[in-house]
C-alpha cells in the first residue's frame, strides 16, 4: 500500500504577519503579481505596499474579476507570461486563490497565497475547483506542487464578516469524517495515496479543536478580536484542515456540496455550509452512532451552521430538484464513491431527506426540551 502527504512548502500564521510578507515572498521571484478583487485590494494594500517595499521586488496589482473559471484562468495566465512575472500571489477567499494556483501551474512559477478570510480550507491545497461562468461546479484541478507559502494574517480574518468564519468551521467539520472513512475504505486520498497516520491524525485534531475552541473563536470574531482560540481556529479552518483533506481525502460529504451547486437558491450559500449539511447526509448514509451525530448537529446549531433545508433556504425544495442534487453527487468521478459500500442515487436521496429530518427536530428539541 502507498501513502502519500503533501502539504505547503511554508505556513506562516499570526497577527499582523501580512507586514513581513515581504520578506517571506523576496526568494521566490523578482516579479511579483499580487491577484485580488478591488475589495480585497482596498483592505491590504497599505500594509502589503509598505511590506514590499522594502524589498527588492518588482509587483503590479491584477483585479481578480470574480470567478474561477476555464476563462479567468486562461486570462491570468497570459498576463503572468506576457508582463514576465516571475512569481504570483492571490490574495482574497477561495476562488482568487484558486485561479492564483492554477495560473501559476500554467506559467510555470512558485504561487504566494494570502487569504483575507477563512472560509475553506482551499489555501494550503494543490487543488483548485473550476466553477462555470454561472456559478455551477465543473471540476477539480490538481496540480503537481502545493503553494511555496501560505500567509495568514488572523487580524484581517478576525475583521472579515464572522459568517465566512463560521463557514471554514463547516469545511472543517467534515474533514475528520471523510478522512476516516476514505481510511476505512482503502480509498485514496487527493494526492493519489493512502493517508498516513499524520495525516489522519491531523484530520482528527481538526474535529477536535473545533469542538474544542470553535464557539469562543466565532464570539471573538464577532467582537473582531483575536483570541487564542481565534488563533487556533484560524488553523483549523486553514492548515489542519487543508492538510486533512487532501491527504486524508474526501467522501460522500462533499460529493453532497457539488450536487447542491445545481440549486441557484443554495449560491448564496458559502461552500462550508453547504459541506456541514453534506456531512450530515454523509453521516446517515453511513448509520453513524447517533451520539455522534447529534455532537455534530448540536455544534452547528451553537456555531450557526445549517442542519436542515429550512437553513440552507431550501424550504420548499421539490423531489425533481433533489433528485437533480443527488444525481450531480453521485456522478461516476465523484468522491462519494470512495464510501466503503456501493452508492446509489436511492440510498442518497433517503440520506438528505432522513438528515433534514433529522436537524429540524434537533433543533426543535433545544428549544422545546420536552418533545422527548
Ligand atoms: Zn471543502
Amino acid at each position: 500500500m502507498i501513502r502519500t502527504l503533501v502539504a505547503p512548502v511554508k505556513y506562516v500564521q499570526g497577527r499582523n504577519v501580512l507586514n513581513e510578507a515581504g520578506e517571506h515572498i523576496e526568494p521566490l521571484g523578482k516579479k511579483l503579481m499580487i491577484l485580488a478583487s478591488e475589495r480585497v485590494t482596498h483592505i491590504i494594500k497599505d500594509t502589503l505596499l509598505a511590506s514590499l517595499q522594502r524589498t527588492n521586488l518588482d509587483f503590479e496589482f491584477e483585479k481578480f474579476k470574480g470567478e474561477c473559471s476555464r476563462k479567468e484562468i486562461e486570462r491570468v495566465s497570459e498576463v503572468l507570461k506576457k508582463e514576465g512575472f516571475n512569481v504570483i500571489a492571490g490574495a482574497g477567499g477561495g476562488k482568487t486563490l484558486d485561479t492564483a494556483k492554477a495560473s501559476a501551474y500554467g506559467a510555470g512559477i512558485p504561487v504566494v497565497i494570502l487569504p483575507t478570510i477563512a472560509s475553506t480550507d482551499a489555501p494550503t491545497s494543490a487543488i483548485a475547483v473550476v466553477y462555470t461562468a454561472e456559478g455551477e461546479f465543473e471540476e477539480y484541478r490538481f496540480f503537481p506542487r502545493n503553494p511555496d507559502l501560505v500567509l495568514v494574517d488572523t487580524l484581517i480574518i478576525a475583521q472579515a464578516p464572522v459568517r465566512f468564519f463560521v463557514s471554514g468551521m463547516g469545511d472543517a467539520l467534515a474533514t475528520w469524517f471523510e478522512a476516516d472513512t476514505v481510511n476505512i475504505a482503502g480509498a485514496q486520498n487527493m494526492a493519489g495515496g493512502h493517508p498516513t497516520s499524520a495525516a489522519l491524525r491531523i484530520a482528527k485534531l481538526c474535529y477536535e479543536n473545533l469542538l474544542k475552541y470553535g464557539l469562543s473563536a466565532k464570539l471573538a470574531v464577532e467582537k473582531k478580536v483575536v483570541t487564542e482560540a481565534v488563533e487556533k481556529i484560524v488553523e483549523v479552518n486553514t492548515l489542519l484542515s487543508g492538510i486533512g483533506f487532501e491527504s486524508g481525502g474526501l467522501a460522500a460529504a462533499h460529493s453532497i456540496y457539488d450536487g447542491m451547486t445545481a440549486f441557484k437558491a443554495s449560491h448564496r450559500l458559502y461552500h462550508g455550509e453547504k459541506v456541514a449539511f453534506g456531512l450530515i447526509v454523509q453521516l446517515v448514509m453511513e448509520n453513524c452512532d447517533p451520539t455522534q451525530i447529534n455532537e455534530v448537529l448540536d455544534f452547528c446549531i451553537q456555531v450557526g451552521l445549517p442542519v436542515c433545508f429550512d437553513d440552507l433556504g431550501l424550504g420548499k425544495v421539490s423531489r425533481d430538484d433533489l433528485e437533480k442534487v443527488v444525481r450531480l453527487a453521485t456522478a461516476e468521478n465523484e468522491t462519494i464513491h470512495n464510501e466503503p459500500f456501493p452508492v446509489t442515487e436511492e440510498l442518497v436521496l433517503d440520506a438528505l431527506l432522513t438528515a433534514d429530518a433529522l436537524g429540524s427536530f434537533r433543533k426543535k428539541l433545544r428549544t422545546s426540551p420536552n418533545l422527548v
